[in-house]
């Protein structure tokens, strides 16, 4: 049935963009939000607009008995989850359903399979799918548990099963670590995440980050390419690109083969992304998890494939089979993403939160920026700190590179501090302008040259 009324149970840029894209499918948006939120842009933007409930996330982004009660009220007949949040919640995805609406999104039995990091790990085994050495299922046994890592040896990483946005992992060099910090771990687990499951990988040392867009409508499966998010501060994404430029093809069609292989092997329906580490001395990759819903850089995908993501997966969800073949899905140039972030880069990123006094977009051909930001609107501090993403196409990754350095000079907001200054170094170093980089690159960089120095060189010329 296709959708004709949509809730929008997300914030920030993201709902903006959702609201975007339904719109110009014809569909009513209903915007929620928190009473932090009413005058957020995607608000604004939505035919209506809803309370969830306060600002602490718990209480409404967090709720699933208030959200699906909103959309009932509004008389929706589906909702979409962003990402973050609720996005990857299967109990979420069930009370959608089972309250008769559709859910923009995998099945809650796809996000059992896939979501969850350690189910995740065992089906991409069973689909032949390489992954990271490390422990079968979820830690029950610390015992047991230690003694493969013992066999695999340190440093290992012991990752919470429901993680998300770089938390939830730590670093473990020895037997004496391991049996001090697991339990902590669990503990840490169960109180952000609301499980303490946990799993052990082996740390794969300069590892590249290398991700497959997939999109399944339950039978078949395409990919759209890859991208590489090596740029990482906290093992959070901070810059990204498409194509992964580095790669070799015949790496490339093995990566998106076995992206659509794991998607396949569970009768995928909707956005998804298999995330891998890729080793570009051994040539090996390693699939980490599967983010079963859209991504924070889906945009260089769009980019580069000229498909509107958001568009196919509300389509999907409507029920529409795949409208596009593997064969009509081609890379065309070079694309690169920035997030911008409400943090100081001079202060060890502080948050900063403030009112926007001014804003100076950057335009011209092949640039985009996805935001939520407008003159006068005071960001609240409850979220995360993510304002926007400035986005750049051209015809090669060098010319990608020479615009984003044009946008980035452009770009301004007044009255709040960005990360914007972090990009514009960057896009001016010489290891990210070859392309020379891997998942510790930019904490490494951080370190080697603070930003403060950066400044002060500017300055003197
Ligand atoms: P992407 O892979 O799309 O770049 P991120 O890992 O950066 O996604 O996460 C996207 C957003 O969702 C971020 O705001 C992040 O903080 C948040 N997020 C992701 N997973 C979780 C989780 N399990 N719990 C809380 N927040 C999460
Ligand atoms: P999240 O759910 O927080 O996104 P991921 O499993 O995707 O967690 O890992 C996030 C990042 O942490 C990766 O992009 C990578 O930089 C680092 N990482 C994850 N697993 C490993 C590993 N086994 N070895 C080295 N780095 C890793
Ligand atoms: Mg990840």
């Amino acid at each position: 049935m296709p959708i004709t009324s949509l809730l929008i149970a997300n914030r920030g840029e993201i709902a903006v963009r959702i609201v975007r894209a339904a719109r110009e499918l014809g569909i009513r948006t209903v915007q929620a939000h928190s009473d932090a939120d009413a005058d957020m842009l995607a608000v604004r933007l939505a035919d209506d607009a809803v309370s969830i409930g306060p600002p602490h996330a718990a209480k409404s982004y967090l709720n699933i008995d208030a959200i699906v009660e909103a959309a009932r009220a509004k008389g929706v007949d589906a909702i979409h989850p962003g990402y973050g949040f609720l996005a990857e919640n299967a109990d979420f995805a069930d009370a959608i359903e089972a309250a008769g609406m559709i859910f923009v999104g995998p099945s809650g039995s796809n996000i059992r399979l896939l979501g969850d990091k350690v189910a995740a790990r065992q089906a991409a085994d069973a689909a032949g799918v390489p992954t990271v050495p490390g422990s079968e299922g979820r830690i029950d046994d610390v015992a047991a548990a230690r003694a493969v890592v013992d066999e695999i040896g340190y440093p290992v990483l012991v990752k919470a099963a429901a993680g998300g946005g770089g938390r939830g992992i730590r670093v473990i060099t020895s037997a004496e670590e391991f049996d001090r910090l697991v339990p902590q771990a669990a503990a840490e687990a169960q109180a952000a995440f609301g499980d303490g499951g946990l799993y052990i990988e082996k740390l794969i040392a300069r590892a590249r980050h290398v991700e497959v867009q997939v999109l399944g409508d339950g039978t078949d499966v395409v990919h759209c390419y890859e991208r590489e998010c090596s740029l990482q501060r906290r093992r959070q994404k901070v810059w990204e690109e498409a194509p992964a430029a580095m790669l070799d093809d015949d790496i490339r069609q093995s990566l998106c083969a076995a992206a659509v292989a794991l998607a396949k092997s569970v009768g995928y329906r909707g956005a998804g992304t298999a995330e891998f580490l890729y080793d570009d001395e051994t040539r090996d990759f390693y699939f980490i998890e599967m983010n079963t819903r859209i991504q924070v850089e889906h945009p260089v995908t769009e980019l580069v494939t000229g498909i509107d993501l958001v568009r196919e997966m509300i389509l999907i969800a409507g029920g529409e089979p795949l409208r596009l073949a593997q064969d009509d899905i081609a890379v065309s140039g070079h694309a690169i993403e920035c997030r911008i972030n409400a943090e100081d880069p001079y202060n060890d990123f502080m948050p900063f939160p403030g009112t926007v006094a001014g804003l100076t977009v950057p335009g011209g051909p092949g640039v985009r920026f996805d935001t939520m930001l407008y003159p006068g609107y005071a960001i609240p501090p409850f979220y995360d700190s993510l304002l926007g993403k400035l986005i750049v196409w051209d015809d090669s990754r060098d010319a990608a590179l020479a615009r984003l350095d044009g946008a980035l000079a452009e770009f301004d907001v007044e009255g709040v501090t960005t990360t914007a200054p972090l990009h514009q170094a960057l896009v001016r170093d010489d290891d990210v302008r070859a392309g020379a980089f891997h998942t510790k690159f930019l904490e490494q960089w951080l370190e080697r040259e603070p930003l403060g120095e950066v400044k002060k060189r500017e300055v003197a010329g």
